[in-house]
């Protein structure tokens, strides 16, 4: 399938600078900040800079560079963050939602990282 990334929205935004954010890691492929309706004490945000609707999308599609590079940041801001399990924070929750049924809001790819609090089982009845 062809997947279509919508260039005007927020978080391609965000990364050309037309709107602020609360960067709390930056590197040449990902960006990491904080959600701006947080959902924990930490609420994280880690996307790619390229151009990724989803994670299948960036999954296919990224060089292996922006690969490596996004997951490595992202344990990066959990090892920042001092939530790795085993630190005071107590662990986390990463998490990424996609399409339709995953009731994805903004459609450029995105890892949650939720962590500060007890987090409860991973979904809630529908
Ligand atoms: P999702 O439903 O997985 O697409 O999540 C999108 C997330 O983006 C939500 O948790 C929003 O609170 C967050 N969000 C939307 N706009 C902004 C923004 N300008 N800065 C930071 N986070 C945002």
């Amino acid at each position: 399938m062809a997947y279509v990334y919508d260039p005007t929205n927020i978080f391609a935004r965000i990364l050309r600078g037309e709107i602020p954010n609360n960067t709390v890691l930056e590197t040449d492929h990902t960006l990491a900040f904080r959600d701006i309706q947080p959902q924990a004490p930490d609420h994280i945000l880690v996307i790619p800079k390229g151009p990724y609707v989803c994670l299948d999308h960036f999954a296919f599609e990224a060089s292996d560079a922006e690969l490596l590079d996004f997951i490595r940041t992202s344990g990066e801001v959990c090892r920042m963050l001092g939530i790795r399990p085993g630190e005071a924070g107590g662990g986390y929750r990463a998490i990424s939602n996609a399409g339709e049924n995953g009731a994805q809001e903004v459609p450029h790819y995105h890892l949650h990282i939720l962590a500060g609090r007890p987090l409860g089982r991973m979904l809630n009845p529908a």
